[in-house]
């Protein structure tokens, strides 16, 4: 079968490689209709040391069930379904807790041992905890929103989540890439009163408009955090969602952050260190977040997108074939694109 893969920074193929089998029984093999290209595989996009044998990309999905293993209950062959980026098995105490990127028996697709979803077909362990059976057909005009449950949507939705936002608290999002204009839906969605998008693409802030952000603040740095506090009579915002990952993006999110505030973190920390430490403790600011629970927020997300109360499939202004996947990364690092989708 044909797979992307990532040998180096800036290096990604289309190889053929050994076709995707189930191995565990309580495996499936899914037949992938869409795909994605994350903002997460950009890190490495920019800096991964070379490698001969690369890295199968790819972690956001819809496909249909070619095949189960002998023990799969929930899921048949046929069925269309969604897969979170991480897979788990549904049932141990950490999944029960709704932390399913915790389990026990979990892990995270696009890894050596795991191949990625940017591939005609996926191999999905812990199929029964995994996956979740789409009620639309395989063309269905709401795919582009249905595919953000896998990735993007929950990764949103966990950060509103983390920063505590609810209904008439301020929000602020640092980052406009595809999960920041996610927070936004997911902001408003939990009731924020306000909300800032720190952020200076055209594109990007206009469709941040459409999704609820009542306040824009382009300026960056200390500046960016004078404008937040400006807009929030001198307070700054309850719940910050931090969607970026780097020092500088985490020190703004910690500056803007009102004493008692909540900031929920899901851009993937590119330091070892938290900034601002001190400001942080004397504000007595929560710092929470990780890597979403998708699987976990799916199932509270869906109906909303299947009635179409919200649209986050908006985010994606590409569409590529699989061939055309390495100048989709190229657009995307460029950002010529905001988020790329793979059609199969
Ligand atoms: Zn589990």
């Amino acid at each position: 079968m044909r797979a992307t893969v990532m040998f180096g920074a800036g290096d990604v193929h289309i190889e053929t490689v050994p076709d995707a089998r189930l191995i565990e029984p309580t495996d499936a093999l899914v037949v992938v209709t869409r795909a994605a290209i994350c903002g997460s595989d950009l890190w490495p996009y920019k800096r991964m040391e070379y490698s001969e044998t690369g890295r199968p990309m790819g972690h956001e999905a819809i496909g249909i069930v070619e095949a189960v293993g002998a023990d799969v209950r929930s899921v048949r062959v046929g069925n269309l379904v969604v897969m979170p980026f991480a897979y788990s098995d549904g049932t141990c105490v950490f999944c029960r807790e709704g932390l399913h990127t915790s389990c026990i028996h979990g892990g995270f697709f696009g890894t050596v041992d795991i191949p990625g979803a940017q591939a005609e077909a996926v191999r999905v362990p812990q199929a029964d905890g995994t996956l979740v059976v789409l009620p639309v057909g395989a063309d269905d005009a709401l795919m582009p929103s249905l595919l953000t449950l896998s990735d993007v949507m929950g990764t949103g939705h966990h950060a509103a989540v983390a920063a505590k936002v609810g209904p008439g608290k301020t929000a602020a999002v640092v980052g406009d890439g595809a999960v920041g204009l996610c927070g936004v839906i997911a902001a408003r969605r939990l009731g924020a009163e306000q909300i800032i998008i720190l952020g200076r693409h055209p594109d990007r802030i206009a469709l941040a408009r459409e999704f609820g952000a009542t306040d824009i603040v382009s300026e960056r740095g200390e500046e960016g955090v004078e404008r937040v506090r400006e807009l929030t009579g001198g307070l700054g915002v309850h719940a910050v969602l931090e969607c970026v990952g780097l020092e500088q993006s985490m020190r703004t999110a910690l500056g803007i952050a009102r004493p008692g505030g909540a900031v929920g973190r899901v851009g993937v920390p590119q330091d070892e260190t938290l900034p601002a430490s001190q400001p942080a403790f004397y504000n007595n600011v929560t710092v929470g977040g990780g890597p979403a629970p998708c699987r976990a927020y799916i199932e509270e997300l869906l109906p909303d997108v299947l009635e179409g109360l919200i649209e986050p499939g908006r985010v994606f202004d590409r569409v590529v074939r699989l061939d055309e996947v390495p100048d989709g990364y190229r657009a995307m690092n460029e950002r010529e694109a905001i988020k790329v989708l793979i059609k199969f």
